[in-house]
């Protein structure tokens, strides 16, 4: 099944407590949808400026990412991102952001994108994130990803993509800031009170929380001590997640649960290198492989 995502599509300049690199490929919609691929065709919807080189379109291309709705402005500049990572690799801090063409993206949908049966949308604003959706015919399954700027800035807006998705995806600060609740159990449940069917909530190097009204769990990280730069882990998260529910056309329990292992493990291996470096190493045979440790290491 064909899975269409919206969300940022960006160059990003990103400085770890090891090296440095300036104007890499990345954005949230180009990690989710590069992830994706190893399972699932996908349909990519973004923004870029004239400054975009065809070469990552046509790297995207490759892995049967459908950039018919990569819309090029002429005369306009792509979406810059800068951030810093602390010494312990899981905060960072925004050092800057140019929205540039991406500020005032109204997203229109290629006719061949419109019955899209998976849809995630990814960080944006709310109102991208709506005009997306209105777009596309009865989908089954509508995930969706958010951030504190939205949570503080389109409060409004974000409530109502709440009550049109099935499913939310988020980190704990954000889960926090949206319910004011420290606890996660309690936020990941308060937050289903919101709308969505089901909620993650991703802890970086601690793994991923899955709240529905039936099911609470958590699942690990893959433990590894090769973290290069893990911008973008959250988006190959979601990436493998959507990716593996769109080729098994079925978002079940156990599916879910699936999936979920999955992202995890797509994550694993972006975090080995900037940018998407680690990620145009490996295909899906990795990923089984990488499955089979991750389902020795939790059984016991
Ligand atoms: P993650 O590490 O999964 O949170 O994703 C990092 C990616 O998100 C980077 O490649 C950035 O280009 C992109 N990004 C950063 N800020 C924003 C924003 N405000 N809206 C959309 N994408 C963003």
């Amino acid at each position: 099944m064909p899975l269409l995502v919206v969300g940022s599509v960006a160059f990003d300049s990103i400085q770890t407590p090891a090296a440095t690199r300036e104007r890499v490929l990345g954005g949230s919609a180009v990690f989710f949808s590069y992830s994706a691929s190893y399972f699932a065709p996908v349909r990519l919807v973004g923004v870029v400026g004239e400054d975009w080189p065809s070469e990552h379109s046509e790297l995207l291309q490759k892995r049967n990412i459908d950039t018919a709705g990569l819309h090029v402005v002429q005369g306009g500049k792509t979406f810059f991102w800068k951030g810093k990572y602390l010494p312990n690799m899981n905060d960072r801090e925004t050092l800057e952001v140019q929205l540039n063409v991406f500020g005032d993206f109204k997203p229109t949908l290629p006719e061949h994108f419109r019955r899209s049966d998976f849809v995630f949308l990814a960080n944006g604003s709310p109102v991208t994130q709506l005009k997306t959706l209105e777009q596309v015919q009865q989908p089954k399954l509508v995930v969706a990803d958010t951030m504190d700027l939205w949570i503080r800035e389109q409060h409004a807006g974000l409530m109502e993509l709440m009550r049109r998705v099935d499913g939310l995806v988020m980190n704990d600060s954000e889960a926090k800031l949206l319910t004011g609740e420290e606890n996660l159990v309690a936020a990941g449940h308060k937050v289903l009170e919101l709308g969505p069917k089901f909620v993650v909530i991703k802890k970086g190097e601690h793994g991923a929380m899955f709240f529905s009204k039936h099911e609470t769990y958590v699942l690990p990280a893959f433990p590894t001590d090769r973290v290069v730069d893990p911008t973008g882990a959250g988006d190959s998260f979601a990436g493998g997640m959507m990716g593996y529910l769109a080729a098994k056309n079925s978002f079940e329990p156990k599916v879910l649960k699936e999936a979920m292992a999955y992202g995890i493990l797509v994550a694993s291996f972006n975090v080995e290198d900037f940018s998407l470096d680690r990620l145009k190493q490996i295909d899906r045979s990795d990923l089984d492989l990488r499955m089979e440790k991750y389902r020795k290491m939790l059984s016991f």
